[in-house]
């Protein structure tokens, strides 16, 4: 019996994501600068990255309240990119080539009862540890196109 023929390739399928009023409302903060947290109109729970849904009273919420750009590094982690890369292919990792050795953490704003995950500075590695003052750091204004990643990385906040 003759085994199947079996061709390996990629296709691309090119798609929208509807992100909806309300995120898409934070989106849109995100492309001026501005964050906007979530407000539970019932235990006043205040989430960003914002939720619609509580995750404690399921209440629905409308609310979206500006944040000041200061919070506290809650975790991180690290990845040494070398490494990786052998184990990698090369689409997933051109996306953080631009970061030489890319840090995440998960920063919670001072107002917040939640936290956003994002790339930290990966210069301030040296200098992070749980707690530590941390700032999100914005694309220039001309590159931001309203998504998660107009927030470029956080930062030590001096
Ligand atoms: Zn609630």
């Amino acid at each position: 019996m003759l085994s199947p023929y079996v061709l390996h390739s990629k296709i691309s399928i090119p798609y929208y994501w509807q992100a909806g009023n309300f995120l898409g409302r934070f989106f849109a903060g995100l492309s001026k600068g501005i964050l906007l947290a979530s407000i539970c109109p019932k235990c006043q729970l205040k989430s960003l990255p914002p939720r619609q849904i509580c995750i404690h009273c399921s209440l629905e919420s409308d609310a979206l309240i500006e944040v000041q750009n200061a919070g506290r590094l809650r975790t991180f982690t690290h990845l040494n990119l070398d490494s990786a890369q052998k184990y990698r292919c090369k689409d997933e990792c051109t996306f953080y080539s631009n970061l030489s050795s890319p840090v995440w953490g998960i920063v919670q704003f001072d107002t917040c009862d939640t936290g956003l995950v994002h790339f930290i500075n990966p210069g301030a590695i040296k200098k992070l540890s749980v707690g530590t003052r941390m700032k999100a750091v914005f694309k220039p204004v001309s590159e931001r196109v309203g998504t998660i990643l107009d927030i470029h990385y956080f930062d030590l906040d001096p």
